[in-house]
């Protein structure tokens, strides 16, 4: 049983095949019939030709017209050779079976609905070009993940969901529970503490590179983020490598390498899903990410970012001011303006930073680096750790941070600590970049949000 992906790959005209899967469109005329069949598989239909000119007999004549737009359909033809622009392909059909009927109520009848419908539809949107496309890129994406890392050494580790550090203090994190009754059969807290959702995997995956080297971990993250925004998400995929021996230098390079191979394999794998995008989504998209695979990506320690953004202060709404966080017209600027191009951003205040992120020599900056795209802003946060057992203490200290709770991270500088450096990479806002879909809400195949659950 073939997928119309692979007929389509190859055809061999004239030989026997047999379509399954849902019905696009269907033009039924005089002499021909024409069903367009899409089975997911890839963006393209195939047409199925139903040639009435001798007549048609009456049970497929039945079939057909039960054969509407999202019906399920088994054709059976042989592949010929199209005489219609744009497709090599059709099937020359002779039996069709309509093995589940979709009726007028079907929702989308028509060819294009908007993101903001179809967001109240995300049971059906896969079914669309759009929603399909952003399926099968994330797909390959995902599997690009493990083949980057494979090949360069890393071990995949499952860092656990469910936990009770909070590994930033960045987000606000989702509480866990469920009682479980005592011997009294009083009710208690099934972790007989709080516990929650993870926000991310990296401080159990720190654990492991200090045992395998080269780790990371891929997997959903949870943020209690109270905002209403395009590029956040309360439930998302992050990938978090983690390398030891690693200083941030190497961390850099690996980021840029990872990037540039996420998009070199959405160019190679997803070129039919990548020229829709192009054409409907984001003019200009495969030109964009063709060039950055090429590029070098420009490097800028924050201070001198904050510098280059105040050159240009009259032009913000909040003025850059070194202490502050850059603003996403901030990051807009220096990806779009300043680099014309990703950028990474090292060297930021520790005061904005997370604990455990390597103080430098100046006592005042982090060894943080973020990677901003163009129209996106932040795509990867990441740093190299603080190795030195008695820095770590002092900082977790100043910040208020219970020691004691940390104790099993504190180990890793206790015994055997070395120089590692690690990131995170929001799987969606990668399919943004590489897709040009504005809402994040769009890349997942069932957002989670401030009032969104369901389904
Ligand atoms: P931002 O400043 O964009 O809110 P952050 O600094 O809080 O992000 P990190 O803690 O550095 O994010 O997380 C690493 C990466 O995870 C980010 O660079 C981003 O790609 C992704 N990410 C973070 N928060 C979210 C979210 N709520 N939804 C989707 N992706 C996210
Ligand atoms: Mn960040």
């Amino acid at each position: 049983m073939d997928l119309l992906k692979e007929a389509l790959a190859n055809p061999v005209f004239g030989a026997a095949w047999t379509a399954r899967g849902w019905v696009r469109t269907k033009r039924d005329m005089k002499s021909v019939v024409f069903v367009e069949v899409n089975d997911g598989s890839c963006m393209a239909n195939l047409q199925c030709t139903f040639n009435r000119e001798a007549g048609l007999p009456t049970e497929i004549e039945a079939e057909l017209a039960k054969a509407v737009t999202g019906a399920a359909v088994v054709v059976e033809g042989t592949l010929a050779e199209s005489p219609a622009a744009g497709q090599v392909c059709e099937l020359a059909a002779k039996t069709i079976r309509v093995i589940g009927e979709a009726g007028a109520g079907y929702p989308l009848q028509k060819k294009r609905h908007s993101l903001e419908f179809l967001r109240e539809m995300s049971h059906l949107r896969a079914r669309t070009n759009t929603f399909g496309a952003v399926a099968r890129v994330r797909s390959s994406l995902a599997f690009a993940v493990h083949a980057f890392f494979k090949e360069r050494g890393f071990q995949y580790v499952h860092t656990p969901v469910i936990t009770a550090s909070d590994a930033e203090g960045a987000g606000a994190m989702f509480r866990v529970s469920a009682d479980i009754a005592g011997p009294d059969g009083e009710k208690r807290p099934f972790f007989g503490r709080n516990a929650y959702l993870t926000v991310s995997g990296q401080l159990e995956a720190e654990t492991y590179a200090m045992a395998l080297s080269r780790v990371y971990t891929f997997g959903p993250t949870f943020r209690a983020e109270n905002s209403n925004t395009a590029r956040h998400l309360a439930e998302f995929w992050m990938i978090e490598p983690e390398a030891a021996f690693f200083e941030l230098r190497d961390n850099m390079a690996l980021a840029e390498d990872f990037i540039k191979f996420l998009l070199g394999t959405a160019l190679e794998e997803c070129g039919d899903d990548l020229a829709f995008f192009d054409k409907r989504i984001r003019p200009g998209l495969i030109d964009t990410l063709s060039a950055v695979v090429s590029s070098k990506f420009t490097h800028i320690p924050y201070t001198d970012a904050v510098a280059e953004l105040g050159k240009n202060a009259g032009r913000f709404v909040f003025k850059p001011s070194w202490g502050f966080d850059l603003q996403s017209e901030h990051e807009t600027f220096l990806t779009e303006e300043v680099a014309r191009g990703p950028v990474i951003v090292t060297d930021y205040p520790a005061s904005i930073k997370a604990f455990y992120m390597k103080m430098n020599d100046d006592g005042k900056t982090v060894r943080a680096m973020d990677v901003l795209v163009p129209r996106l802003g932040e795509i990867i946060g990441g740093s190299e750790r603080e190795a030195d057992l008695e820095k770590l203490e002092k900082r977790m200290k100043s910040l208020g941070m219970d020691t004691n709770a940390y104790s099993w991270y504190l180990d890793l500088r206790r015994y055997g600590s070395a120089p590692h450096s690690g990131f995170g990479l929001g799987f969606e806002r990668l399919i943004q970049y590489v897709t040009g879909m504005v809402n994040i809400r769009d890349v997942i195949p069932y957002p989670r949000a401030v009032g969104q659950a369901a389904p």
